[in-house]
């Protein structure tokens, strides 16, 4: 952290003062300077994305990407420390994992039942 650069004046969501860094020579950080219109617009355009991505996920997935998201900004605001958005992230890491495995191991038995059908009868869905 740069002990030269004055913190955010802009208020959170929340009322509470922004705690990030103001960016060089305005008194607000990226989110709440003069440039954070363009900085959302381009954000919209990776959440357009993103939402596409997100038909594409189980609910359980969305939750942490959504969880992820929320802490995020979180840390950028100064509402939670970095080390509490690290171990949201460890978290959230682990639970991809598992549901992952899961997914798979679905898949599997789907392609398993398929193929055991098929050298039944060769019949094709
Ligand atoms: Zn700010």
């Amino acid at each position: 952290m740069d002990a030269e650069r004055p913190a955010c004046a802009a208020l959170t969501k929340s009322g509470k003062p922004c705690r990030a860094l103001a960016v060089l020579d305005t008194p607000y950080c990226n989110m709440h300077g003069p440039h954070a219109r363009a900085i959302q617009i381009k954000g919209g355009k990776h959440r357009a994305n993103a939402y596409r991505l997100e038909d594409k996920m189980s609910p359980r997935l969305k939750d942490v990407v959504a969880l992820l998201g929320e802490a995020a900004q979180q840390v950028h605001s100064g509402e939670i420390t970095p080390a509490q958005g690290s171990s949201l992230a460890s978290i959230a890491t682990a639970l991809v994992k598992v549901v992952e495995s899961a997914e798979v191991e679905m898949r599997l038995s789907v392609l398993e039942v398929r193929q055991k059908r098929g050298s039944d009868g060769f019949s094709e869905e």
